[in-house]
């Protein structure tokens, strides 16, 4: 699950870092009410109203904008408000803009520049450790940074068993070229990143751009955090701030039938128990020449009801134009999940799409008999080459 600029913001004030201040608002008159509290709360004249979606880059798609005084607020936010903004990051489609962040000002116009970094805590799966990357090139594209100059970014990995160490803290501030209050505050900052991160099981927490201010300050401009869905039993609170507008709403209604789904933009959908054979299946898509519509694991229990559930959510993708269900049958038996396939088909009713049903395991012939002797447009296949052939045919 992904949070807002604003709701990570928030997280990272509660552990001390200075922030970039800012109220969120959801239409041009809110927004210039946050105007008005923010310049009673900060004192700032000169406000960035930036777009509030899960992607990045909203600087250069114009989803990010300053406002040189109060009277530039509403022109500004009733722009970005309800627009449709692309970034290197939301694909050509784009995102919606629902609110705004009505930030206060942090780049001092007039005085010395100022400096950017780049810090995010993860975690690498390949050393199982949390890493803290950092750069002196914040601001722009991180991944552009890795690619073109892989020298200016600075990692830090953190033995699980002891933690983050104050050392570290230092040598990465060191590494930043921060002196003085500077370092200091970048020390600290860095701890703080950390404890957050670690609190909230997050699998990322990245600020870009980090500032440091003429006056010497640390303060977080931007955030993101990714959280662990696995983790997110214990994080009530976050699990609230969950934004299901930013979401695919197949996969939002998936969820809700606790169902492991992941739409992908091919023509064949597939419903499969078991994460591995989910992915075997698709690769016998892609053989008989179609391309997987979405991933869709059912997991252990297959029955009826996920049966159903699984099918309405692939059928309300266009692009599919045969339906794959894969299912071994260990624990659950072949004839009770033939029978949920064809108790949910009559149900849903209305179906044009084919649908090749592979049982397999437990009473797997009770089951390919009761597909065939149903009536309905539904082919079995009791081996994955039968299965694939059938898809292929069907593609014709
Ligand atoms: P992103 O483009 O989605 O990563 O959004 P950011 O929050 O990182 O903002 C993008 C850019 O907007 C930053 O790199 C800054 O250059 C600029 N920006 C952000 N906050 C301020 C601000 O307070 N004042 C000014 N002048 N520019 C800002
Ligand atoms: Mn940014």
């Amino acid at each position: 699950m992904n949070l807002h600029e604003y709701q990570s913001k928030e997280i990272l004030k509660r552990y001390g870092v200075k922030i970039q201040e800012g109220i969120v608002a959801d239409s041009p008159a809110t927004a210039l009410e946050a105007a008005k509290a923010l310049t009673a709360q900060t004192g700032t004249k000169w406000y960035v109203v930036k777009a509030q979606i899960h992607a990045g880059g909203r600087g250069k798609g114009g989803g990010i904008k300053l406002a040189k005084g109060i009277d530039e607020i509403l022109p500004i936010a009733e722009k970005i408000i309800g627009m449709t903004l692309v970034t290197p990051q939301t694909g050509a489609e784009g995102k919606k803009v629902h609110q705004v962040l009505i930030a206060e000002d942090v780049y001092y116009p007039g005085e010395t520049p100022t400096k950017e970094y780049y810090v995010s805590v993860l975690l690498d799966r390949k050393t199982g450790q949390n890493v803290i990357v950092a750069s002196q090139e914040g601001g722009m594209d991180i991944e552009e940074v890795a690619e073109h100059r892989p020298e200016a970014i600075i990692r830090e990995y953190v033995n699980p068993a002891v933690g983050f160490q104050d050392f570290q803290a230092r040598k990465l501030a060191f590494a930043l070229g921060t002196e003085g209050q500077a370092f200091k505050e970048m020390v600290a900052f860095l701890k703080s990143l950390y404890r957050a991160y670690e609190d909230i099981d997050a699998s990322l927490f990245e600020i870009n751009p980090v500032l440091k201010t003429s006056d010497n300050k640390i303060i977080a401009v931007d955030a993101k955090v990714n959280l662990d869905d696995n983790a997110l039993y214990r994080h009530k609170d976050l699990a609230e701030l969950r934004d299901v507008r930013e979401e695919d709403p197949l996969e939002v209604e998936a969820k809700a039938s606790d169902l492991n789904y992941v739409k992908l933009d091919g023509n064949v959908g597939c419903m499969v128990n078991g994460a591995g054979l989910a992915m075997a299946t698709m690769d016998i898509i892609k053989l008989s020449g179609g391309e997987p519509a979405n991933f869709l694991d059912v997991g252990g229990g297959a029955n009826a009801k996920t049966v159903e559930a699984g099918f309405r959510i692939i059928l309300k993708d266009p692009n599919v134009k045969a339906i794959l269900i894969n299912i071994f049958g260990g624990i659950v038996r072949c004839d009770r999940v033939a029978n949920g396939v064809v108790e949910a088909y009559k149900k849903i009713g209305d179906i044009k799409v084919p649908i090749i049903v592979r049982l397999q395991g437990t009473n797997a012939q009770e089951g390919a008999k009761i597909i065939d002797e149903s009536g309905l447009k539904v082919f079995s296949a009791i081996t994955l080459k039968d299965a694939a052939e059938r898809v292929k045919e069907v593609l014709k």
